[in-house]
């Protein structure tokens, strides 16, 4: 029996058809325990951000407290997804086939949902990775592969979610 020290996050997750909630949600159970969904299926009221800006540009995202959007609309936005105070929205690309990258994403989002410094993998890698994980990741940045992998990812958000449910970090 795992507890937390901190409360844990309770979101009600959004699959926009039930096409996507069908692909995506038996997937959930890669996101730590910690995070609680309601899972369901539509739309929840949205609102959007400067239709000016192109990273933005018809991207949704959700009104109501703890609201998570994933949704497969062709949109403008450059955008794969947004997270902050207590929302997140995750879109699914047409060529986006492998799904744990999507739930990778929906783990991303919460994460800067509930305050935490999802896009800082590398600024942070010295306290999150262990000395095997140092040096594999100096071998493949040898090898000049991309680390914004599942394996890296996974790993940092673990980490992040720990921080989180130490009380560590969040707004
Ligand atoms: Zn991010």
């Amino acid at each position: 029996m795992h507890t937390y020290a901190h409360s844990m996050p309770h979101f009600d997750l959004f699959f926009k058809t039930e096409e996507l909630r069908q692909r995506l949600e038996p997937h959930l159970r890669l996101i730590p325990p910690f995070f609680e969904f309601t899972v369901r299926t539509g739309t929840p009221e949205v609102r959007y951000f400067d239709q000016k800006d192109p990273m933005w540009k018809g991207f949704p995202f959700p009104v109501p407290d703890g609201a998570v959007y994933v949704f497969d609309d062709a949109i403008p936005a450059r955008a794969l997804g947004g997270g902050m105070q207590n929302r997140a929205s995750v879109r699914v690309r047409r060529e986006d086939t492998d799904d744990e990258v999507l739930i990778l994403r929906i783990w991303h989002e919460i994460l800067h949902a509930v305050g935490q410094p999802a896009d800082d993998m590398t600024p942070l890698a010295g306290e999150w990775q262990s000395v095997s994980d140092r040096l594999i990741w100096a071998a493949w940045q040898s090898l000049s592969r991309s680390v914004d992998v599942p394996l890296w990812h996974r790993k940092f958000y673990t980490w992040l979610t720990e921080r989180a449910a130490s009380g560590a970090g969040g707004r």
